[in-house]
């Protein structure tokens, strides 16, 4: 089996040696395409109005000067001679839960390689105040990453669809087991962008420096992490909201 291995943190980020030791459980064939810097809200972007670089750093490893879509597109396209039989992108630093996931450039390379008709999976590790200052922050998904994988290998995955899995913020052994589980949805909040001044004294605006405040619905991906499990999304490809077809269709209609 050959697996292509990136994420949107950034080739040097812990969490991508994370997934490549994961990655390593399944397979000698691993290859490494990820971007040179961290892209992470780069969403499923691609670059377009500049060049975009190869840098090779091994026989199987190598970093784009892109954006997580980009290391896809390069691996699939430039990079390797025969495609990959899996998309391994992560381990992102962070959840990627419920709304995130359209902002997430570690579910956008899945997104990628799901297009791409290869089967794709994104791994994130939330984090705690308490995990990031353990120093093992991403300790429980390098314990039950493969368990989770594994089962995956052979699951049915209908084009256009890949799987999404989030490690809760806590100690491998803590961990209350696996949810298949639905996306859920945050409480939408104008409060998680912080002003300052630089050292210039102009005004600057940073965004996403807090958690967003969620709700968790029953049965979704929130609740899953928020009870101590690892949540498995399956995420589809087709936004189209089905239930608004005939109603749309209906104010254009003679
Ligand atoms: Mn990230």
């Amino acid at each position: 089996m050959r697996i292509l291995v990136t994420n949107d943190d950034g080739y040097h980020a812990p969490g991508l040696e994370v997934l490549e030791a994961i990655a390593a459980e399944f397979s000698d064939d691993v290859w490494v395409c990820a971007p040179s810097e961290e892209q992470s809200g780069a969403g499923h972007s691609l670059t377009l109005n500049r060049p975009v670089r190869l840098q090779q750093f091994g026989e199987r490893r190598f970093a784009v000067t892109g954006t997580p879509t980009d290391s896809v597109m390069m691996a699939l396209r430039e990079v390797m001679d025969s495609p990959p039989d899996l998309i391994l992108s992560g381990v992102n630093r962070g959840a990627n839960l419920g709304d995130d996931i359209t902002y997430s450039g570690t579910v956008s390379a899945a997104i990628e390689g799901a297009l791409a008709g290869i089967r794709s999976i994104a791994l994130s590790q939330v984090y705690s105040a308490e995990t990031r200052s353990s120093g093992a922050e991403f300790a429980t998904a390098r314990e039950w990453g493969a368990k989770v994988i594994g089962p995956l290998l052979d699951a049915p995955f209908d084009p256009r669809t890949l799987v999404n899995i989030n490690f809760p913020p806590r100690a491998p052994d803590a961990v209350k087991g696996i949810r298949v589980v639905r996306q859920g949805f945050h409480d939408y909040s104008r409060g998680s962008i912080v002003e300052g001044k630089d050292p210039r004294g102009h005004r600057y605006f940073w965004f996403g420096l807090y958690a967003i405040e969620h709700t968790p619905d029953h049965g979704t991906d929130l609740e899953a992490i928020d009870d101590g499990y690892i949540a498995v999304t399956p995420l589809q490809l087709d936004l189209t909201h089905y239930a608004s077809i005939d109603a749309i269709a209906g104010r254009f209609a003679d």
